[in-house]
């Protein structure tokens, strides 16, 4: 029984897309290294037994009536250092964010102490809201992006961290970029490595991550050499891709081909890869992206304000695209999960039912576009793991016991018994706010 545990819980967690798997007050034993070694449920005949025997050895907790017990949530593509300016600026195009509002904070963070005070608040706030792994941009600057990486590890989070390279001086600011293309590499390899020397020092783990910023900000030769690096140490890689129509157009001009397309010359797609946004892929862009088991970061909040369009989820997982959930903080202004999961619903219907009352039905909008809750709610806990190649946001034997403890007893109403097993859940996704968060966990030890 050396450092195992278990929780006796009603729990839900995503099945598969469409799917929701209850259990009423199931029992989840925990291993020492934090997996999940076996799930009984009530009418299983060992139940009791079990229960018992954890009991006894003092390593039994037992949530409340009202409480739930969920998988933690994967933000698959959140900036650390925005999280200073959110809430700031979003009524501005993306290019003029960028260059008035995000690159000048940005470049603060060479001040250490400036980044260790932001950062050590991100990480705990997103903890706080049921984030048990997030993956994060930091800035050009190599020591406090460590730092990062470094305060996730303490706090508890498994963090995916990038110093982020851009050495275009066409694309950034003289003040805020890497030296030239090699410094851009160099630096990288040299944050990996770091990252790489403290990685298991942590009982979750930190993870380096390749952290091109994007097309618009990159030089061929720094994009070669970052690709070199991705072959180099099997890590996974991040960039944005096709996000609003400046962004795309903009890299069909610079480059002669959409950014899939290029990225994929460069060796900076595979299924360590996450492109975030993407709504603009083009037919062939698709097919790279599933030829290369390429995932995409979908940020409906952030899309709202800078993509000039709605990411068709359903479309592309058809064809074999998988789509996990993301914050985008700041272009999206909140670091709750469950925010993304509400936009994500409410974005997709709008592009299903189409917005412009002047337009016939028929022409309105776009079939089959909308998204139930459970499919978000998959997109933010399983897809996430997926797209990390981790076994993450279930509640099943053989997963890693990321999860959250949701009290229902404030800002969710509860007057009688639900007609179906979901209806909680369903209620408890739109509603709940941080306060409902009493506990998190990671890796199975408890860090809120
Ligand atoms: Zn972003």
């Amino acid at each position: 029984m050396q450092g195992k545990k278990a929780i006796q819980a009603n729990a839900y967690y995503s099945k598969n897309f469409d799917e929701i798997e209850y259990l009423d007050e199931g029992l989840f034993c925990i291993d020492s290294e934090g997996f999940i070694e076996k799930v009984l449920t009530k009418d299983d005949e060992n139940y009791e037994k079990v229960r018992r025997r954890y009991a006894s050895e003092g390593q039994l907790k037992v949530l409340e009536a009202d409480q739930i017990l969920l998988p933690g949530f994967v933000d698959l593509h959140i900036h650390a250092p925005q999280w200073a300016q959110s809430g700031t600026a979003l009524d501005r195009p993306l290019e003029i964010w960028l260059n008035e509002y995000t690159f000048p904070l940005e470049a603060k963070f060479e001040d250490q102490s400036f980044a260790a005070n932001v950062y050590g608040e991100v990480v705990h706030t997103t903890l706080r809201n049921g984030t048990t792994s997030a993956v994060y941009f930091a800035t050009v600057d190599r020591k406090s992006s460590l730092l990062l990486a470094e305060i996730c590890g303490e706090q508890g989070q498994r963090g995916f961290v990038g110093k982020v390279a851009m050495d275009d001086a066409s694309g950034c600011p003289e003040y805020y970029r890497d030296q030239d293309a090699q410094a851009s590499i160099d630096e990288t390899e040299a944050f990996i490595q770091s990252v790489l020397a403290i990685r298991n020092t942590y009982r979750q783990g930190v993870y380096p991550i390749i952290t091109p910023r994007f097309i618009p900000t990159c030089t061929d030769e720094s994009l070669k050499g970052l690709g070199a690096l991705a072959r180099k140490y099997d890590v996974h890689l991040q960039t944005h891709a096709s996000e609003s129509d400046w962004a795309h157009h903009y890299v069909k001009e610079k480059m002669g081909e959409n950014d899939v397309k290029a990225l994929n010359r460069f060796g900076l797609l595979g299924p360590r890869a996450i492109i975030a946004h993407a709504p603009f892929l083009e037919t062939e862009d698709q097919e790279i992206m599933v030829e290369t088991r390429t995932t995409i970061a979908h940020c409906p909040l952030s899309n709202a304000y800078f993509a000039n369009s709605v990411l068709p989820v359903k479309d592309f997982m058809a064809k074999g695209i998988t789509i996990g959930l993301a914050t985008d903080i700041s272009g999206g202004y909140t670091p709750s999960m469950y925010q993304a999961i509400r936009q994500a619903v409410i974005s997709s219907k709008m592009l299903q039912d189409g917005v412009e009352p002047s337009r016939s039905k028929d022409l309105r909008g776009r079939a089959h576009a909308a998204l139930t809750l459970n499919n978000a709610l998959f997109m933010a806990t399983v897809a996430g793991g997926q797209s990390l190649g981790l076994p993450l946001g279930k509640l099943e034997a053989g997963y890693i016991f990321d999860a959250q403890v949701v009290d229902t007893r404030e800002n969710i109403p509860r007057f009688y018994e639900e007609k179906h097993v979901e209806d909680l859940l369903h209620k408890v996704l739109l509603l709940s706010q941080t306060v409902n968060i009493k506990e998190v966990w990671v890796q199975g030890e408890q860090v809120i």
